[in-house]
């Protein structure tokens, strides 16, 4: 019998695995799709306290986030990173007293050790915003790659010793004398296993509610709200490196972020969602809202054809139907039930907050476990991480390995920090990289990704484990797809 099965491999699937694999329980993940294949890979990709939310009052929120922003960035350098962002100021904007309000709050509501403090700013006539715009104020945030911090969270669990099964979806739990019996579905094998547990955790984001009726047979206590946001990506739209974000004409903020060198970022809208959750994708009417925004602020104006990819994501929000979406809060609740047998649900929640997340969710099972080791996190490195600075590991990785090239050095230095030692191994010699499937991705890495990243189809590859996805033609999408099938078909 296990321990504890954790149903979902999203952010908080992922971190609650790792955090209890660590104090020792005997635990087993189950994701129905890939590792962040829904709102885990469809973030904003912040690592952020939240500004706006101050608005709201929500102190208690930000200054956890802010808090966590510090942990994260110290324990996955690779993917985690400080960024600028200008807030620039126009007629319809917050009054500027109450932006220096909310950013003096920001800078000290919680220690900051790797963030400058924020400042007001004059913006420059030559630069990419509307030349009308003279006046701003710059804060610091942090940029993550939202499907990797998924991704090194279950690998820091495996090395724990816990079990992650992907395309395994839970599909019946029924409760025994000593905790459940829970049916998995294995959608690649199309086969169904039976295994015991003695605490199932509900991590599935907004099937949340779904699922809770499915296993405990009831409707579930809290109401949820689907509440849908998109994002749009376009070329760079300045080569500077800082992000914008922008004060929309509603009230609500768009951010315009520098992404993959190439790209600008753009989002996020918020709209009620009832559609099905397996196939979430942005509107026109949402493209339509974002590129208003942008094109008040930017100089050069962006159209629908501009668009060169897209994606959606639904939040669960607790609360009431009615009440404007932007001001519910974006904390989570755990909600615990011990009978028939226990089960904790995971409502709401940010990436930004899931460490913390997942120690509560741990402190709720005590009374179950009570043997489980100490909270652990806090000061641990996530995999790959274990480096002082980003250029002293390029500066390793380019004398050990020159050969890779400075293009290939930096890519992997961002999604697999010192991992690429492991993935390297002994390899001397561009030859010992393997097949080359197109830009920069050899069998040497796919192999790797399929061996210990459970990436098993070419979208894991290209959109979770990497964002290749941009640069891949269909013809080499076409010759990565047979490779995993042919010579991966176990995996
Ligand atoms: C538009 C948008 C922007 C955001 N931006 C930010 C941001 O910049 N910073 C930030 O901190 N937060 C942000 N968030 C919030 C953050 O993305 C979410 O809080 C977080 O990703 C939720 O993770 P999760 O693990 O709860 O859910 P998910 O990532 O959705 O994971 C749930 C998983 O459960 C699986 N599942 C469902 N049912 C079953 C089943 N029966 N069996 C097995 N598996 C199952 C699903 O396949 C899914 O992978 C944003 C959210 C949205 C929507």
């Amino acid at each position: 019998m296990h321990d504890l099965l954790i149903i979902g491999g999203g952010i908080n699937g992922a971190g609650i695995a790792a955090d209890a694999a660590g104090r020792g329980l005997d635990v087993v993940l189950c994701e129905k799709a890939d590792l962040a294949s829904a709102t885990s890979s469809s973030s904003t990709k912040l690592i952020h306290g939240g500004l706006r939310y101050l608005e709201f009052y929500e102190f208690g929120l930000v200054r956890k986030s802010l808090q966590e922003r510090e942990v994260l960035t110290a324990a996955a350098q690779h993917i985690i990173r400080p960024l600028a962002f200008h807030i620039p100021q126009l007629p319809h904007s917050r009054n500027s007293w109450m932006i220096r309000a909310g950013l003096f709050l920001y800078d000290n509501l919680a220690r900051r050790r790797r963030f400058a403090s924020s400042r007001a700013i004059n913006i420059d006539p030559e630069g990419p915003l509307n030349s009308a715009i003279r006046r701003g104020f710059e804060y610091w945030d942090a940029q993550v790659d939202d499907a990797r911090l998924v991704v090194l969270n279950a690998l820091q669990a495996k090395a724990m010793g816990a079990s992650i099964l992907t395309r395994t979806e839970c599909t019946a739990a029924n409760a025994t004398d000593a905790g459940w019996r829970v049916n998995l579905h294995d959608s690649l094998r199309n086969t169904d296993n039976e295994i015991e547990c003695r605490a199932i955790i509900n991590a599935t984001g907004p099937w949340v509610a779904t699922l809770s009726e499915l296993l405990s047979k009831k409707e579930a206590q809290h109401r949820i709200r689907l509440v849908k946001g998109s994002h749009i990506v376009v070329p760079r739209m300045h080569p500077g490196t800082q992000a914008f974000m922008l004060q929309h004409h509603d009230g609500r903020v768009i951010f315009v972020i520098p992404w993959l060198q190439k790209f600008t970022l753009i989002g996020t809208t918020e709209q009620e969602y009832q559609g099905d959750l397996n196939r979430v994708e942005i509107s026109k009417e949402e493209i339509s809202y974002l590129l208003r925004i942008v094109n008040l602020y930017f100089k050069k104006s962006i159209l629908h054809s501009d668009v060169v990819y897209s994606y959606a994501g639904v939040r669960p929000l607790i609360g009431e139907e009615g009440q404007n979406a932007t001001k519910v809060s974006r904390d989570y609740d755990l909600e615990l039930e011990t009978k028939p047998q226990p089960i904790l649900s995971i409502y709401g929640g940010k990436v930004t907050t899931y460490r913390l997340l997942a120690e509560d969710a741990l402190s709720k099972l005590q009374a179950i476990f009570p043997d489980m080791g100490p909270a652990w996190t806090k000061t641990a490195k996530l995999p790959g991480g274990d480096f002082d600075l980003p250029e002293n590991l390029f500066k390793k990785l380019a004398s050990e390995y020159a050969w890779l090239g400075p293009d290939l050095i930096t890519r992997w230095l961002n999604s697999y920090g010192t991992l690429c030692f492991d993935i390297l191994g002994d390899a001397s010699g561009s030859g010992d990289l393997g097949v080359k499937f197109g830009q920069n991705l050899y069998q040497k890495e796919v192999d790797y990704l399929c061996r210990q990243e459970w990436a098993k189809t070419v979208d894991d590859i290209l959109w979770r484990r990497s964002k290749l996805g941009f640069q891949f033609s269909p013809a080499e999408r076409d010759s990565l797809s047979n490779y995993i099938e042919q010579s991966l078909p176990s995996n």
